[in-house]
């Protein structure tokens, strides 16, 4: 693989694919959370330190049917400049003859931003030719998109094939690539990875590959109750995926033969309905009265898998222990995060998966006492669950 840090970029002109998929304010269209802008920044800065100009791919939103406003990345412009501290120049087009010409007159130093390349179906189809368009208007390849990575679109996947010698991955991607690998291939043991949120479903996928190299898994959040049911408790009202049941019983019988220990939450708070105000109970998660749901993890729960994080050398955290975005129903997943970050201090490796777990660490101020957040909710779950994600072999290999 190329090396970002040691290659020339002197007076080329560098494509970088981004993931500035950036939040915006609904009726005033202004960035919200400039996280991701700032999260590339060192790639961009040393691309034009080291005198190279930037063209800037990137997509907001899921635009269906071509260009639409509240997906422009105009929106963006001002935020980008405002992170690099120079100006941005804006191509309306991310191909075209407008968006070569914008190109070939950049100067090094110079940033150009492409339109939204999700206004051509093209891109999320993997098209070759749109890819060849887009790789016409620089000299070699940066991938920085993490985001993305685990889509094998024109701009993140394809296009790397015009640059045999000139593709790459940007900081960002690297250093989420080196933290994922921390976790899964140069483990420090005890490994414990935590899984929580609404679904089984969603997550059955990570859990069985974790099976293959977790000490312990502590599983929290609504799926939960999917476990309890399938063990023949009394869940009440809880989130409950029926369809899902036998798939409990196997992770259960699997992670038994593979001395993997799981761990559920073995008293819950329920809420007699789903609201902030709603009316509250202490009990065990397997004794839920008709009525009633299971909205966080208890505090018996809280401690014991405090315990095992703490005493943890690799911690891995996707999803939350309950309704954290509830103050009553926060408990839990703030508990879990605490207990994450004395685990690192005591030395161990901890990655948050993004979306959610990466919201609450950041809710609970958290997020600078762990080892690594991540950028990426899809791909991180994808890396996760043992999949090639597209956007790192094209860079790869
Ligand atoms: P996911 O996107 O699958 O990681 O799920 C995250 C969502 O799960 C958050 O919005 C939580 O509010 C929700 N959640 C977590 N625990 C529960 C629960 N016990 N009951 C209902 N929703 C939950």
């Amino acid at each position: 693989m190329i090396n970002f840090s040691s290659y020339s970029f002197r007076g080329k002109k560098v494509l970088v694919r981004v993931d500035f998929n950036v939040p915006l304010n609904k009726e005033t269209f202004e960035i919200t959370d400039d996280k991701r802008i700032r999260a590339a920044a060192p790639t961009l800065l040393h691309i034009l330190e080291n005198g190279g100009s930037l063209i800037l791919m990137s997509h907001l939103g899921r635009p269906k049917e071509g260009p639409e406003e509240k997906s422009s990345l105009k929106h963006i412009l001002s935020g980008i400049e405002k992170v690099m501290g120079r100006p941005v120049k804006f191509s309306n087009d991310c191909i075209g003859e407008n968006a070569k010409n914008l190109a070939s007159s950049l100067e090094p130093g110079e940033i150009l931003l492409l339109e939204n390349v999700r206004f051509y179906k093209e891109e999320t189809k993997g098209d070759m030719d749109f890819a060849k368009q887009l790789s016409l208007l620089g000299d070699c390849y940066v991938n920085d998109a993490f985001g993305t990575a685990h889509r094998a679109h024109a701009s993140t996947t394809q296009i790397a094939t015009f640059f045999p010698n000139d593709k790459m991955a940007g900081y960002l991607m690297a250093a989420e690539i080196e933290s994922a690998k921390k976790v899964m291939q140069d483990t420090k043991r005890p490994f414990t990875a935590i899984v929580g949120g609404a679904k089984v479903s969603d997550k059955v996928l990570i859990v069985e590959n974790l099976l293959n190299v977790a000490d312990h898994i502590i599983i929290g959040g609504g799926m939960a109750y999917t476990f309890f049911k399938a063990q023949g408790g009394k869940i009440g009202n809880s989130l409950c995926e029926d369809e899902r049941l036998e798939t409990c019983i196997q992770i259960m019988k699997r992670a038994k033969e593979r001395g993997v220990q799981i761990h559920l939450p073995m008293d819950s708070i329920t809420a007699d309905e789903f609201s902030p105000t709603a009316n509250t109970q202490l009990v065990e998660s397997s004794a839920i009265q008709d009525g009633w749901m299971g909205l966080d993890i208890g505090p018996s729960s809280q401690a014991s898998f405090a315990k095992v994080i703490e005493e943890s050398k690799t911690v891995l955290w996707n999803g939350p222990m309950g309704v954290f975005e509830m103050d009553a129903f926060s408990s839990g997943t703030k508990a879990v995060a605490e207990a994450i970050a004395k685990a690192t201090s005591n030395g161990a490796f901890t990655l948050i998966g993004g979306g959610d777990s990466a919201a609450a660490v950041q809710k609970f101020g958290f997020a600078t006492q762990v080892s690594y957040v991540s950028t990426g909710g899809g791909a991180l779950l994808e890396y996760f669950e043992g999949k090639v994600l597209p956007g790192i072999e094209a860079v790869e290999n």
